[in-house]
């Protein structure tokens, strides 16, 4: 499924405070975290709630729902790995401007082959979680 860049930077938080335990997050956090104005980043929750990918509750704060789970799981494996194909394979320190643009364009497919030319790693050079692909070995 095609998703826009900015929707998916909003996943991509959303994941990250999750793991963080900040769940439900709350709008200014995100807002803060994306560096944006929070009136632009109400209009741009509710609207990807109306569209499903988070559960908007007014006073408890932004949800990820099993949709937009699954495509920010896709976009923190696709960083995470990037991260490790530029310090493992290519050799160059984590230039973050690459990493998002990798994070964004490279295909399931891709993710698969870097994840394993990598060895299925289970961490991000900084010791975040990489969620397993369909390349992996199971448990
Ligand atoms: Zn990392
Ligand atoms: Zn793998």
């Amino acid at each position: 499924m095609k998703v826009s860049e900015n929707i998916q930077e909003y996943l991509e938080i959303l994941w990250i405070f999750e793991e963080e335990g900040k769940k439900p997050a709350k709008i200014n956090e995100i807002a803060n975290g994306l560096n944006i104005a929070a009136p632009s980043a109400v209009e741009m929750l509710r609207k990807m709630a109306d569209e499903g990918f988070v559960v908007y509750e007014a006073r408890k704060g932004i949800t990820l729902t099993k949709k937009g789970r699954e495509i920010a799981r896709q976009i923190i494996r696709n960083h995470r790995l990037s991260e490790l194909l530029l310090t493992k394979v290519i050799r160059t320190k984590i230039d973050e401007d690459a990493v998002c643009g990798f994070e964004h364009h490279i295909s399931e497919e891709i993710a698969d082959a870097v994840c394993t030319i990598l060895n299925h790693p289970k961490e991000c050079p900084h010791g975040k979680s990489i969620p397993r692909g369909k390349c992996c070995p199971k448990a």
